[in-house]
């Protein structure tokens, strides 16, 4: 009795390994794999995380699902920069086992010595946080383009979620790794990982099969 048990736990392992990934949102994600969180702070744009949870797991083959928003960690403002800290909300994060935790805010962050980030990753704890506001036309005094605001949005959580998973920036200027000097460099980018970085990837093959 003992020894069916154990063989009907290894072959249900073995299915999984095998199953194949589809881009169905809905598809459960092997526990080992872990799932991607997104957790806003505050209130963001509308709209933000129904549209990364459906984007997302056809890129990564990962389930994602939302969380609800928690409040701005305490002492992340710098009232002399009028801007917030970024390892402020990247530590307000949870954390766990293989599960990627991305928040998502509408504020200015930074990170010294530099005078503005795009997003932050913390490749020990697999957490990332990802700035809204530089994301926008409108930021730069443009006209607002919301797919464009959208399409940068996903590129981004793509980049620092690629950062926790130990991925360094790429070389490929089409690669989601690519490294962002501006928004043009990041307006240029795919919002996918070039075979390189794919091949770096745990469980690349899953990626492969949805990229
Ligand atoms: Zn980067
Ligand atoms: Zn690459």
């Amino acid at each position: 009795m003992a020894m069916r048990k154990a063989k009907n736990v290894l072959t249900g392992f073995l299915y999984h390994v095998h199953q194949p990934f589809t881009t169905n949102p809905a598809m459960t994600t092997p526990f080992w794999m872990g799932k991607i969180y997104l957790v806003p702070f505050g209130e963001i744009e509308e709209g933000v995380l129904e549209h990364l949870v459906k984007t997302l797991p056809g890129v990564l083959g990962y389930e994602t699902a939302k969380l609800l928003s928690r409040p701005y960690p305490g002492r992340s403002y710098d009232p002399f920069r009028r801007q917030y800290r970024g390892e402020a909300f990247l530590e307000a994060l949870p954390q766990g086992g293989p599960d990627r935790y991305v928040g998502l805010v509408e504020a200015d962050l930074y990170v010294p010595p530099l005078n503005f980030i795009f997003g932050l990753a913390d490749r020990a704890t697999g957490r990332a946080v990802v700035a809204l506001p530089r994301l926008r036309q409108e930021f730069y005094g443009l006209r607002p383009d919301r797919e464009r605001f959208l399409e940068r949005v996903v590129k981004e959580v793509l980049h620092e979620l690629g950062h926790t998973w130990q991925l360094g920036h790429c070389p490929n200027p089409l690669c989601v790794m690519h490294f962002s000097n501006s928004l043009a460099d990041t307006d240029r980018k795919e919002p996918r990982y070039c075979p390189r970085c794919l091949a770096q990837m745990p469980f690349s093959l899953a990626a492969k099969k949805t990229a």
